[in-house]
């Protein structure tokens, strides 16, 4: 970070944020074309400090309140770019991880290593073939994949998700382990992810067997992944970057119409007033799940919240969706129009866990309810 000449201070994250959005929609265009890792844009992250923001002591320390902060980064670079964005969320939940459930040794390491430009991950969703951790003479040995391993090989410290079988001093059980990525070459399956939308998260699938790992590559204790309120809480932080991808289609879509010139029209109107409405609601949930997660009412609560504010969000996103193309029509999706990839980006990203399960249980807390 350079500080301002005028003040001597150092720009927010925030601020950075913005300057670092306008950069990536510069470049989106070609992005989206090459389809790979977004290696330029994750290089100014790391160069702008961004990496690094969210550790203890830093601007948007995730153990210190001001969690709203760190949601709107969120939503700035989702609206720059929605893979650059999902790659990054997933570094910060990596962060939050290890803040969590990290021994000192290992706080101390990986925050270094994002220090110095690690990228982090988490890859927790897999298929039939899932992880294992087998323990081996000299730590464990690892068997299986992961699937949508967003980032892919890119990131250099994934934190990756598998079954631990009970031995030893251990019960067993859904275990985090820390792998040294930049140490091996495992097997990627790049056809795994051949998909509209999204192209540039390169969530590709992996083959983990016969990595092997050291004891203190593992994380935290069995089953502390699956611990609330971080696990569901956390979708927060999606939901933000996904609402970067609804206001970026909203921009484009007024971009369109005052080109066509046709921006008079009554129709035209309430549609842009019921997209602003819906990003600017979204916003609204976003400060308010910012202020609780700050105020840390207990777990059930956090987990009722952030299930509402995902759900809410995704619907606003829809909406956005649905109103901008029937704005724009066919003509509008036409390159050098932004507004084809951008909804196919949006389209693929609001694909997330169990929607159904957790628009449920918003229902079940509220009928099981005092108030
Ligand atoms: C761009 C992108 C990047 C991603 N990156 C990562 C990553 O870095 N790390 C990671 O771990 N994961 C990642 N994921 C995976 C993501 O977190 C979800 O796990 C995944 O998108 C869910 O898959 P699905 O949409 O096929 O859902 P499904 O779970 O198959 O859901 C599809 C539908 O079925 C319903 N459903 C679910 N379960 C049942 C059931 N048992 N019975 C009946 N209906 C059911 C759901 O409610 C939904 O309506 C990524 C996904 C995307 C799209």
């Amino acid at each position: 970070m350079s500080a301002n000449v005028n003040t001597g201070e150092f720009p927010s994250p925030n601020a950075i944020g913005q300057g670092v959005k306008n950069q990536f929609k510069e470049w989106a265009a070609e992005t989206f074309a090459h389809g790979g890792y977004p290696a330029s844009e994750m290089g100014v992250l790391a160069n702008a400090g961004l990496l690094s923001c969210m550790l203890p002591g830093e601007p948007l320390d995730l153990t210190a309140p001001g969690r709203g902060k760190l949601l709107e980064l969120l939503r700035t670079i989702g609206e720059g770019n929605l893979s650059v964005g999902r790659i990054y969320e997933g570094h910060v939940n990596a962060i939050q991880l290890i803040a969590l459930y990290g021994t000192e040794a290992q706080r101390q390491r990986y925050f270094t290593d994002a220090r110095r430009g690690h990228v982090f991950g988490v890859w927790n969703t897999e298929m039939a073939d899932g992880v294992r951790f087998h323990p081996a003479p000299t730590g464990l040995r690892v068997s299986g994949s992961k699937s949508f391993c967003s980032g892919s090989i890119h990131v250099t410290r994934p934190i990756i998700t598998g079954q631990l079988a009970p031995g030893g001093n251990t019960a067993g059980g859904w275990q985090m382990a820390v792998v040294p990525l930049d140490k091996h070459q495992p097997p990627v399956d790049r056809t795994f992810w051949t998909t509209t939308g999204m192209k540039n998260s390169v969530s590709h699938k992996i083959d983990f067997t016969d990595i092997h790992l050291a004891a203190d590559d593992l994380l935290g204790q069995p089953n502390d992944y699956n611990r609330q309120p971080h696990l569901s809480g956390g979708a927060v932080r999606f939901a933000a970057v996904q609402l970067g991808g609804a206001e970026a289609i909203l921009h484009a879509t007024r971009t369109y119409l005052r080109q066509m010139e046709r921006t008079a029209d009554p129709h035209q109107r309430m549609r842009l007033g019921q997209m602003v409405i819906g990003v600017e609601s979204g916003k609204l949930w976003l400060r308010r799940a910012g202020e609780m997660l700050d105020s840390q009412p207990d777990a059930d609560a956090i987990v009722n919240m952030a299930n509402q504010v995902r759900t809410a969000i995704t619907g606003y996103c829809k909406e956005c969706l649905e109103l901008s193309d029937q704005s724009v029509g066919a003509r509008g999706m036409l390159p050098p129009q932004p507004l084809a990839r951008l909804h196919a980006d949006l389209r693929v990203y609001l694909r997330q866990p169990a929607p159904d399960a957790t628009l449920g249980a918003v229902g079940q807390y509220f009928l099981d309810g005092a108030s």
